[in-house]
């Protein structure tokens, strides 16, 4: 699914990061936890296309991104890549629904079909009576949640998180952080999670240790479950599930991830 090999990056003469390497599978959700100033953000800008590695390679779904040029960067994070952040980043003028769409509508995708998927996924996430609802009207849960339905309207691969509970109560903490795991379950996304939240860490299937520019080593017992995370079994139960909520075109993308 993601693979990173030897990621360096510096500013200026800090390195940050000092060679990662990491491997991540489909259906994993997956935290990345370490002190203030680690290099999370940056290990995750990177992967998610966001920001450029001074060395190594990114390969996600058999696609070295690292390769990319700009307009082909800009599609593929569009059409296989989902973010979150800390601040749900809504455009204030436009309703929930209309903010879900903006992906879809830049992907050149916002067709009568995505409308429902946006509807749909609204529903799922508890936000059927809010769709028509502007920001300033949602409270900081419901906005975060929408943001997560933005993530999901291109039906990405993988959703990079960076403190998506940052902001939030710790009732729609752990809300939000339940959805994550209900979303993996019914879609089949990865979910790569910067975190300080521990309640969240210890739920996620491997947590990933960030220290000075490295990561600390992993036992054995959280490599198993990323051998079973990966496994095929798996991966047609979530295509399966996928193709039921989705039209061919999307379908087929599903397909893609599996050969
Ligand atoms: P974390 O998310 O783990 O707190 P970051 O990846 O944001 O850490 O930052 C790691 C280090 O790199 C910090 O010392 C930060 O100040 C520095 N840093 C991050 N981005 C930049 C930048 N664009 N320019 C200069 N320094 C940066
Ligand atoms: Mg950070």
């Amino acid at each position: 699914m993601i693979e990173i090999k030897n990621i360096t990056k510096s500013f200026g003469s800090l390195q940050v990061l000092k060679g990662i390497d990491l491997h991540i599978g489909k259906g994993e959700v997956v935290s990345i936890v370490g002190p203030s100033g680690a290099g999370k953000t940056t290990l995750l800008q990177i992967m998610g296309t966001l920001d450029i590695a001074d060395t190594g390679s990114v390969v996600i779904d058999g696609v070295d991104v690292t390769k990319l040029k700009d307009k082909d960067l800009a599609r593929f994070r569009n059409q296989h890549l989902g973010f979150v952040f800390q601040f749900h980043q809504l455009l204030p003028e436009f309703t929930a629904l209309e903010n879900v769409l903006i992906p879809a509508m830049i992907g050149g995708k916002a067709n009568k079909q995505t409308k429902e998927k946006a509807k749909e996924l609204l529903s799922f996430l508890g936000l059927a009576e809010r769709a028509n609802h502007k920001p300033s009207e949602l409270s900081g849960g419901e906005k975060q949640r929408v943001a997560v339905a933005r993530a999901l309207i291109n039906d990405p691969a993988i959703i990079f998180a960076d403190e998506p509970s940052g902001s939030l109560d710790s009732k729609n903490k752990a809300e939000l952080h339940q959805l994550f795991f209900d979303l993996r379950d019914k879609y089949g996304q990865t979910f790569i999670i910067v975190t300080h939240d521990e309640g969240l860490s210890q739920i996620t299937d491997r947590t990933i240790h960030l220290k000075d520019g490295m990561i600390l080593a992993e036992n054995e017992e959280e490599s198993e479950k990323e051998s079973n995370a990966d496994n095929s079994n798996n991966g047609e139960y979530i295509c399966n599930e996928t193709n039921k909520i989705e039209n061919n075109e999307q379908a087929e993308i599903g397909q893609e991830e599996l050969a």
